[in-house]
């Protein structure tokens, strides 16, 4: 059980909470997350109508859009991955800071989708690893905030120490990322 510390003299009643240090960094990286759309194809489409007035991804603090991989901390993969292009997508998300999140959005990125042909690459994960994985050919608006929200219950939840735990280091290495 949690050993919650005696209320200091003039620090307790109205207008006074206690929480943990790592609650209210997850509250805040949760609620200002940065996107970076690696848009190729038709899921991009969707996401532009996810962005659009009618569904408003700024909601969830998530209107500043980043094509530059160092100034964000959510890669959304959507549409197909050519294998050509698998070194690409892995350099912009080594290129991301730590701590970042990825959402395959759609058929194509989380698996392939119908295109089982010998240029295309059979899911992100081959390359990156993966955090959350909408599916849907294409997924509507609602199911990339649903993949959005999942997101943010993972980035709420996260341990502060969890980017220096082996586990985390052990999956860098199985993706051959230093
Ligand atoms: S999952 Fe379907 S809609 Fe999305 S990129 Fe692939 S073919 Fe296009």
């Amino acid at each position: 059980m949690t050993k919650i510390a005696d209320i200091p003299e003039g620090f307790g009643g109205e207008g006074f909470f206690a929480t943990s240090l790592s609650s209210a960094v997850g509250l805040a990286r949760a609620n200002s997350i940065w996107p970076l759309p690696f848009a190729t194809s038709c899921c991009g489409i969707e996401f532009m109508a996810t962005m659009g007035t009618n569904y408003d991804l700024s909601r969830f603090g998530m209107e500043r859009l980043s094509f530059s991989p160092r100034q964000s901390d959510l890669l959304m993969v959507m549409g197909t991955i050519a294998k050509k292009m698998g070194p690409i997508l892995k350099q912009v998300y080594t290129q991301m800071a730590e701590p970042k999140w990825v959402i395959a959005v759609g058929a194509c990125a989380s698996s392939g989708g119908i295109f089982d042909t010998y240029s295309v690459l059979q899911g992100i994960d081959k390359v990156i690893p993966v955090d959350v994985y909408v599916p849907g050919c294409p997924p509507r608006p609602e199911q990339i905030i649903d993949g959005i929200l999942k997101i943010q219950e993972l980035v709420k939840n996260e341990p502060l120490r969890r980017r220096f735990s082996p586990e985390y280091q052990h999956l860098l290495e199985k993706y051959q990322i230093a």
